[in-house]
């Protein structure tokens, strides 16, 4: 039995708590799905390693992670610190020096819970959203010029290559196929930007031309928006860019019913370097250490997690419990409108870990 080297970076704010219960939960796993172990490492890198060496992960953080079969990572975010100096140098860090250029982010309102859109419409929501999560708005190339001059001038240059969108609308076809629809929607601005959007239209084509199995449309990313609000059913797999996606991703999480129930994986497709696995809310200061974190979104994270080192079973399990108990409103969190803290979230969840009926909706973490 081999078990499964998973880094586990807590973070900020909440992010050590939820992650800590995703921990536990997976460990329960392991009793319940012959042949499941993991081998888990803490890395205490975020914030306070900041404040304590000057860096938010060590100099050879990327050395020392790419061991890993996977990280199972919090948040990172700090109210005295600048998102330039945490963001980028933690969160974005890895995922760049990982080349984990796929973000996949699941969106479905999950049993029991409502979201802000009428209940009939709200139930028809079963997306996945494709982030090209490499390059793009967050290329990080541009300057700023006579600082601090009244002529002062700031500069972000958005980078599309035809590598990086061939790889992605690749990753994304791929992704629509597996799914039952067969339906994908790519998003562009290209009647604005004139340049960099218009190859990722080109290359996208191109590349849509080996796909003849798919439905493909095309849409303006505020035209998008709209759709998402008004149409969820005519919506299955998203191809957006890194800042369209990460727009469209948050409006789908306010959709999905809370920010504390979303999930989103980082993924090397090659496989060359470990892939990360996250919820999709920040530090969240603001219940930090209060103990009524959801930890949802982070059991979600573990599901995505599990699927890809391949224990689909267990993944499947994972998110029978998950909707199990979202679908009983004792175990809601307070972002929920509910009572319930971190710890008895987590204990029913582990308490449903048995519970395997046949799924009466739907149980893929993606
Ligand atoms: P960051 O700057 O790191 O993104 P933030 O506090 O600005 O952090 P989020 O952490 O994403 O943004 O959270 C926004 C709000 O949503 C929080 O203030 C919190 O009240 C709520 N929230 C987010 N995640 C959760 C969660 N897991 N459980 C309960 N509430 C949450």
């Amino acid at each position: 039995m081999s078990s499964h080297k998973i880094a586990v970076i807590g973070g900020d704010g909440i992010g050590p708590e939820v992650v800590e219960a995703g921990v536990k939960v997976l460990e329960a796993l392991t009793g319940a799905e012959p042949g499941l172990a993991f081998d888990f490492k803490r890395f205490d890198w975020g914030s306070d390693y900041y404040r304590g060496n000057g860096r938010m992960m060590p100099r050879d953080g990327l050395d020392q992670l790419k061991a890993f079969d996977a990280i199972y990572f919090g948040s990172v975010g700090d109210p005295d610190l600048r998102d330039d100096i945490t963001l980028w140098g933690l969160r974005l860090a890895i995922c760049q020096g990982f080349d984990q250029y796929a973000n996949v982010r699941p969106t479905r309102l999950l049993p029991g819970l409502t979201g802000p859109l009428r209940p009939e419409l709200g139930r028809q929501i079963d997306w996945v959203i494709v982030r090209e999560n490499s390059e793009g708005e967050y290329a990080g190339a541009g300057g700023r010029v006579h600082r601090g001059l009244p002529i002062e001038v700031g500069l972000d240059v958005a980078i599309f290559t035809r590598t990086g969108i061939e790889r992605i609308a690749r990753f994304a076809c791929d992704l629509a196929s597996s799914r039952t629809r067969k339906l994908l929607t790519v998003v562009t601005k290209s009647n604005a930007q004139r340049h960099g959007m218009v190859l990722w239209d080109d290359v996208v084509r191109e590349v849509i031309c080996d796909y003849p199995g798919l439905t493909v449309d095309w849409m303006l990313v505020d035209a998008m928006t709209q759709r998402m609000v008004n149409k969820p059913d005519s919506i299955d797999t998203v191809l957006a860019t890194n800042l369209h996606a990460d727009i469209l991703s948050d409006l789908a999480a306010a959709l999905g019913g809370s920010l504390g129930i979303g999930a989103t994986s980082n993924i090397d497709p090659s496989r060359r370097h470990p892939s990360m696995f996250e919820p999709i809310h920040g530090s969240a200061f603001d219940i930090a250490g209060k103990g009524i974190a959801n930890p949802i979104g982070s059991f979600w994270t573990a599901s995505l997690m599990l699927d890809h080192l391949g224990e689909v079973a267990a993944a499947h399990r994972l998110m029978v419990a998950i909707e199990a108990v979202t679908d009983r409103a004792e175990f809601l969190s307070p972002d929920l409108g509910g009572t319930a803290s971190t710890a008895a979230v987590t204990a029913a969840v582990i308490g449903a870990l048995g519970f395997n009926e046949p799924p009466k909706n739907r149980r893929r973490a993606v």
